[in-house]
């Protein structure tokens, strides 16, 4: 059975014999404590309350002691009677305490001690209440009787005084009776009687007299000495004495010859007689003294004895206080011996105990648990260190004994482990093996793969130099071609109006046919190599939609009527005037549109529609689309044809020419533009091209109003204007407009040659430049303002200069100008600034719309742009026509290489204010062609030319030399770009590079 208890049963007994000893030991200990603590709390409950009952039995039976006096000295019955009722309520009160320590104090002896006492003190009180009644008793029948003689004794002095008097007043008259016998000389018998009987009658009554009064009185003063008189002896020598008195008084009483006044005193000489008493109950007064005198005594006996049971009574409440306490000590004694013996009882048990539960411990514990957990802790250290040859012997089914089971197991499983393991070293073996050899490999293929990488990036790099090189080819080349090529052409056009034979006409314009078909490739390829590695700018400008979709429509409606095909615009009414974007990739890419829609159009009609799809108060989309009845494009075809250099098929460029570039550009302007090109067709039915985009709603304020000649040209009539201009080309535009507005223009070239002008002719307009050389545009004006002949001196004269800061303006305004016009000057304003200046209003300033919105004129300006280019050329042309516009721009071109060589020479010379001087004039005329760039850096190295600054200026001119000519020959190719026939009708054969 205890083989077969688990650990936990083992434990549990060995734990309850441990606990369970000392727990005994406590046990007997609390039931011995308790016995001590139920005796202890009996003996403190009785004694306390005995102990209090005695000293309140002490205390009261004092209280009435010293309350007995008051008994003894009430002076009413009622008081008395009332103060012996309470003493009595006392003793009664006292006799309930004793009863109730009677059943607290065992000690019956002394109980019926202190019950006699108390019965002493209630016999005491009974006697003294009696005592206290007689004396009163006493007290008032003596006062009675002695108040009654001293009564009489006093009235009988009264009476006395009279009857003194009365004698005194005999002898008196006796005595003087006897001057009168004298004085009569009466007989000397007479004399003798009355001397006879004042001897006899008169003094003899008046010593009897005497006699009785101060008898009377000593009787008065008898009674007063008796009222306090306490001594038996004194009281009888007052009896005496008054016996002596009163038989003196009866006597001399009887003396008394007023009958009246002798039957007074015989009556109060019978109240005193009353004083001596007479009869059993009736004491003389003395008597009645001695007997108050004797009950006084009795009650002071009585107190004494009073005074001596209470202090007997408490002496023996205080024996029985001391003795309660005794047994009070006595038991805490006692009960301080019963702990400290059950205290040293417990600690005996309790050492035993420790001793058997060590016992125990030592015997079971460490044989049983100890001793098996080192055994199964050094076969697990064993097993831990790989020594699976130890033997784990299991002992009974306790907890250690399944403990041991598990450390068989786990041994066992050891060596299956350890088999195991040594099988996962040997694969693990092999597998590093295989890794090893297998990074071996990844590391050859890498080298491998990275080499291959590197000749795949130079190949890269190479094809991507190729690819670049081939596009700067084609731009350099395509350039390069197009400057001879428009030679060509121009020869060809010049030859074909030289009055040739039909063939050679023919061939002619067969060649010349080639040749722009040949130009508008190149521009093409141009363009998208430009596009394929420049950045492209996308600008935002204010323009006007219908005047931009009229002239596309405007500038192919010639070659539709050759056609014979409808070009018809659908413009809407709803949209704004002005929107705001970059007009000059629209166009472009309309251009395209047009141009193509035309191109396969053989019959019908190609509508240039626009469509506003949704507007806000900031934006507005818009859809441009061009349908035509063409040939429209297969399906297939549908997904290629904004790709570069892709046609539908070979066939086409042999019929119609062209690159397969224009609409990979319109998609690349559009999506510049973040607009959306599409297209939708069905072959032999049609196509429609949209272009649905998104500008800002732009300010009409800001556009130029489209220049109307003739209406402008109504509103002035012909003027001779004087137009004073150093720079060329600057004079050929204004000539040109001026010519074009019908006006009549000399031109010279500085302020002196304006000012000899201005006094020998009559001049209806001066248009005066700022910046001349000589004489300057302001002091020639202050000069000719100043001119004797009033005619010629008010001629109105507007200020032309690109300086536009409004101080400078004040300046030309101030110095005589009428108004300002600022350079490069547009026909628009230049036609505003004349009328205001003809209608005689002063101080009028005509800035180009891009100042308006800035007072920083060229730093801010866009940088130049073909498109701007080209816009201006077509504007120009529009103007002042197609030869007028061909001239300035030969002349520009070449007065801007003539300017550089110039500037270079100046250099060269050291000649820096005339280089500044050059390159301000040649700064002027840029300005004619936007070209804003060029107009900057001919502004840079003006100002580096005036400070000297030699190294900076030959920087500069060399970077002049080469923009000059790129802009030159920009000018030029646009120029004959735009200066193509527009019809397509001969077919080209031209080789397009693949
Ligand atoms: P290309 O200069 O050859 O006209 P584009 O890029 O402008 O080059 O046009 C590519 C091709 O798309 C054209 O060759 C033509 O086959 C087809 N195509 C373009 N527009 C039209 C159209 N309106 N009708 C029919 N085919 C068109």
């Amino acid at each position: 059975m205890w083989r077969k208890a688990g650990l936990g049963s083992r434990l549990l007994l060995a734990f309850l014999a441990i606990a369970g000893l000392p727990s005994l030991a406590g046990l007997l200990g609390w039931v011995e404590l308790r016995d001590v603590a139920q005796t202890q709390s009996i003996i403190v409950e009785r004694t306390i309350p005995a102990v209090a009952e005695v000293r309140a039995i002490a205390e009261e039976s004092a209280r009435i002691v010293s309350l007995a006096p008051e008994l003894a000295e009430v002076s009413t019955q009622a008081g008395r009677q009332a103060r012996a009722a309470y003493l009595m309520g006392q003793v009664a009160a006292l006799r309930q305490r004793l009863s109730n320590f009677a059943t607290l104090a065992p000690d019956t002896d002394a109980v019926t001690a202190l019950r006699a006492t108390v019965e002493r003190i209630s016999d005491d009180i009974v006697n003294l209440n009696r005592m206290a009644q007689r004396r009163l008793f006493l007290r008032s029948l003596f006062d009675g009787r002695l108040d009654e003689g001293i009564a009489a004794a006093e009235e009988l002095v009264q009476l006395t005084n009279t009857l003194v008097a009365n004698a005194h007043m005999g002898t008196t008259a006796t005595i003087s009776n006897l001057y009168e016998i004298d004085e009569q000389n009466a007989a000397r018998e007479e004399r003798f009687r009355t001397f006879d009987k004042l001897l006899e009658v008169d003094l003899f009554q008046l010593e009897r007299m005497y006699e009785l009064r101060s008898r009377s009185a000593g009787i008065g003063l008898l009674m007063n000495q008796l009222k306090t008189a306490k001594a038996a002896t004194a009281i009888s020598s007052i009896n005496e004495e008054f016996h002596r008195h009163f038989a003196i008084v009866e006597r001399r009483v009887g003396a008394i010859l007023d009958p009246v006044r002798a039957a007074q005193a015989h009556a109060l000489v019978e109240k005193l007689r009353h004083l001596k008493g007479g009869g059993p109950l009736n004491e003389s007064v003395f008597e009645l003294r001695q007997q108050a005198v004797e009950t006084e005594d009795d009650i002071q006996r009585l107190q004494d004895h009073g005074r001596a049971t209470s202090a007997q009574l408490g002496r023996k409440a205080q024996d029985l206080v001391d003795q309660s306490e005794a047994v009070a000590r006595a038991a805490g004694l006692e009960a301080e011996q019963a702990v400290s013996s059950g205290l040293i009882r417990l600690m005996l048990v309790t050492l035993t105990a420790l001793a058997v539960s060590g016992g125990i411990l030592w015997f079971y514990v460490r044989g049983n648990v100890i001793r098996r957990l080192d055994r199964l802790a050094h076969s697990m250290v064993a097993l831990a260190h790989g020594d699976h040859n130890i033997s784990i012997s299991v002992e009974g089914a306790d907890e250690i004994a399944r403990m041991e089971h598990s450390t068989e197991f786990f041994r066992e499983e050891a060596i299956r482990k350890s088999k195991l393991e040594a099988e996962r070293v040997q694969t693990e073996r092999e597998l590093r093996q295989h890794r090893n050899e297998l990074q071996s490999l990844v590391e050859q293929r890498t080298v491998e793969l990275q080499d291959e990488a590197t000749a795949h990036a130079v190949a890269r790099r190479k094809a991507e130099q190729a690819d670049r090189a081939k596009s700067e080819f084609l731009a350099m080349m395509s350039h390069e071609i197009r400057t001879p090529m428009n030679g060509i052409l121009g020869m060809l056009r010049i030859l074909s109006e030289t009055g040739m034979r039909d063939d050679q006409t023919r061939h002619v314009s067969t060649a010349l046919a080639s040749g722009e078909s040949l130009l508008t490739i190149l521009n093409d390829i141009l363009d998208y190599s430009k596009l394929e590695h420049g950045h492209m700018e996308v600008e935002c400008v204010d323009f006007d939609p219908r005047a931009l979709t009229t002239q596309i429509a405007d500038l192919f409606r010639p070659r539709a009527t050759e056609r014979n095909v409808r070009l018809i615009m659908d413009y809407p009414d709803d949209l704004p005037g002005a929107l705001c974007g970059d007009p000059a990739k629209l166009r472009q890419i309309l251009f395209n549109l047009v141009s193509n829609a035309l191109k396969f159009t053989t019959d019908g009609e190609v509508v240039l529609r626009v469509r506003k799809l949704a507007q806000n108060s900031d934006e507005i989309t818009v859809m441009f689309e061009v349908s035509d009845t063409g040939t429209g494009i297969p399906p297939d075809a549908q997904e290629k044809i904004f790709d570069a250099f892709v046609q539908v098929d070979a066939s086409i460029a042999r019929r119609y020419g062209g690159s397969g570039l224009g609409l990979a550009i319109s998609k690349r302007f559009a999506e510049a533009l973040s607009a959306d090109l599409s297209v939708e067709s069905t072959p032999g039915v049609g196509t429609v091209f949209s272009l649905r985009v998104k500008l800002d709603i732009g300010d009409i304020t800001l556009i130029d109003p489209p220049f109307s000649g003739n209406t402008a040209f109504e509103q002035l009539a012909p003027l001779r204007v004087l137009v004073v201009e150093d720079n060329d080309v600057n004079q050929l535009v204004a000539h040109s407009y001026l010519a074009r507005m019908g006006h009549d223009a000399v031109c010279v070239p500085d302020g002196f040659a304006a000012l000899a002008a201005a006094q020998n002719s009559q001049y209806d307009v001066i248009l005066m430049d700022i910046n001349l050389p000589h004489l300057d545009g302001v002091e020639a004006t202050r000069r000719i303002r100043r001119l004797s002949n009033k005619r010629f001196a008010e001629v109105p004269i507007i200020a032309m200069s690109a300086q536009v800061a409004s101080e400078d303006i004040e300046d030309y305004l101030d110095a005589g100008m009428d108004c300002f016009l600022a350079k490069p000057v547009s026909p628009e304003r230049l036609v505003a600034a004349l009328t205001e200046a003809m209608s005689g209003a002063k101080r009028g300033v005509f800035l180009s719309p891009r100042f308006l919105s800035t007072s920083e004129p060229i730093q801010d300006s866009l940088p130049p742009a073909p498109d701007i280019l080209r816009e201006t050329l077509i504007h120009d042309r529009d103007v002042i026509g197609r030869s007028r516009t061909e001239e300035i721009v030969n002349l520009f071109a070449d007065n801007c290489a003539e300017n550089v060589g110039a500037i270079e020479s100046a250099l060269e010379a050291g000649e820096f204010d005339n280089a500044a001087a050059i390159a301000h004039r040649l700064k002027s005329s840029t300005a004619n062609f936007r070209l804003d760039e060029l107009s900057e850096l001919l502004e840079k190295l003006e100002s580096e030319l005036r400070i000297g600054n030699t190294e900076q200026a030959h920087r500069l001119t060399e970077n002049l030399k080469s923009e000059s000519l790129c802009a030159t020959r920009q000018i030029l190719n646009l120029w004959s770009e735009l200066n193509q026939p527009q019809s397509d009708e001969q077919p080209v054969a031209v080789a397009i590079p693949s």
